[in-house]
């Protein structure tokens, strides 16, 4: 535990293990490659991926759309000599026809797991044989290995060996994890205005931006599910700063202040620019406490932003979390959050989907956060649901999105009374 994190040891946690109702990681290209302009995608992996991807990307129609997947067929599950063959053959095909690629991903899956394709050395390969104009990088968004959002953890992780070094211990803050640009700006103007800087954002928006780390960085996480991103960050010398996650109007003041004091920015100072932004936080949130104040919810674990979600439910709306699930639960980098949670509340790591069912039934919660597979038939049980991945896909962060993070809780409850009247 850092120093001077609060104690969360006390918090009983109720660890399950059994069948998991989870996307895999390959879900995070979806945001991804929204976020990475010149990045392409290419999952090496079955038909069962590519409908994966066209499902979870369906509301989005390309002209050239920056993922794609690779098909193992069955005659490469017979000889790993041909499967790399098509490999390069496919990504030789790709890069002379898309001559805006910068950085290209290989991103492993279940099949190519199997087979123990090494995508490593292919992308070592592949990088030797298109250097400079294309870097290939590797990672694994397998079932096996990732649910949900640990293909971006994965993903960045594999950012971090490309950034270049800070020279001297010049400092600098480091925003990691995939926020949308509108909320990219936004903090840039408050971290601009606090005098907090020079300020980077990991992924960056174009491949040869990446954000230069050492021992001067000091790093903020946007997202609760960077657990190796972190490590591999701290490896290559910069620093964590511990802060719950900026959402709702209370998470993002504590995210911002964590930086601020590190700056030693005055309390003035702070108050002054971060004091409208909180006020029209607050009034967007409070226009949302008629419909969701004393009403229940019920997190399944999904995306690892449930112990953020809870908090601010619970505080900022007075929602009761009846039972907040978490795939995995840091504790180091949640131990902000933990502290603010309300007393009594239940944690579960870890998925047993029956148990988990079974008991979300006998509360009969006023609203379910749950992924796609479980919100049809709870909805046809009576239960209100929200998709958590929808938290994933929309902005959230900040204080000029916090009333529409709530009015995504309050929206599915209006819709079944109007249903209902
Ligand atoms: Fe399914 Fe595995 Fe492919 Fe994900 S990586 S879509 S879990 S086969």
């Amino acid at each position: 535990m850092l120093a001077g994190a609060p104690a969360c040891d006390d918090i009983p946690i109720l660890r399950e293990r059994g069948q998991r109702e989870v996307f895999c990681g390959l879900t995070g290209i979806v945001w991804l490659h929204r976020k990475i302009q010149d990045a392409f995608f290419l999952v090496v992996g079955s038909r069962t991926c590519a409908h994966l991807l066209q499902s979870a990307a369906g509301v989005m129609i390309f002209a050239e759309p920056r993922f794609a997947t690779a098909i193992i067929e069955e005659k490469d599950l017979a000889g790993l000599a041909d499967a790399n063959e098509e490999l390069d053959r496919v990504v030789t095909r790709l890069i002379q026809r898309r001559p805006d690629i910068r950085m290209l991903f290989l991103v492993g899956s279940c099949p190519s797991e199997v087979i123990k394709l090494d995508l490593s050395r292919a992308a070592q390969r592949l990088s030797k044989r298109f250097s400079p104009s294309v870097r290939v990088l590797n990672y694994s968004g397998s079932g096996i290995e990732t649910t949900f959002t640990e293909g971006e953890d994965a993903c960045l992780t594999a950012l971090v060996p490309e950034m270049p070094a800070e020279p001297g211990t010049a400092r600098s803050l480091l925003v990691v994890g995939a926020l949308a640009e509108v909320v990219e700006d936004q903090f840039i103007r408050l971290f601009t205005a606090l005098g907090v800087g020079p300020v980077r954002f990991l992924p960056s928006r174009r491949a040869a931006e990446l954000p230069a780390v050492g021992e001067g960085t000091r790093f903020l996480l946007a997202q609760p599910f960077l657990g190796a991103t972190a490590r591999a960050l701290e490896a290559r010398g910069a620093r964590h700063i511990p802060a719950p996650f900026p959402l709702g109007a209370e998470g993002t003041t504590q995210w911002l202040r964590a930086a601020a004091d590190i700056w030693g920015v005055s309390a003035e100072r702070f108050a002054a620019v971060t004091g409208p932004g909180e006020q029209r936080a607050r009034a967007a949130i409070a226009n949302h406490r008629e419909t969701l104040g004393g009403k229940s919810v019920f997190l399944f674990p999904d995306s690892q932003l449930e112990v953020p979600l809870a908090r601010f439910l619970a505080r900022e709306l007075g929602m009761h979390p009846l039972e907040i699930g978490t795939p995995y639960l840091h504790r180091q980098h949640l131990a902000q959050e933990l502290a603010l949670l309300p007393a009594g509340a239940k944690l579960v790591e870890g998925q047993h989907v029956d148990q988990q069912l079974d008991r979300c039934r006998a509360a009969r919660p006023d609203v379910t956060v749950c992924g796609l597979g479980l919100a049809n038939p709870l909805e046809a049980e009576g239960l209100t649901t929200k998709w958590s991945i929808e938290l994933v896909f929309t902005p959230i962060q900040g204080y000029d999105q916090a009333g529409d993070l709530a009015g995504l809780f309050a929206r599915p409850l209006v819709r079944r009374a109007k249903l209902m009247v």
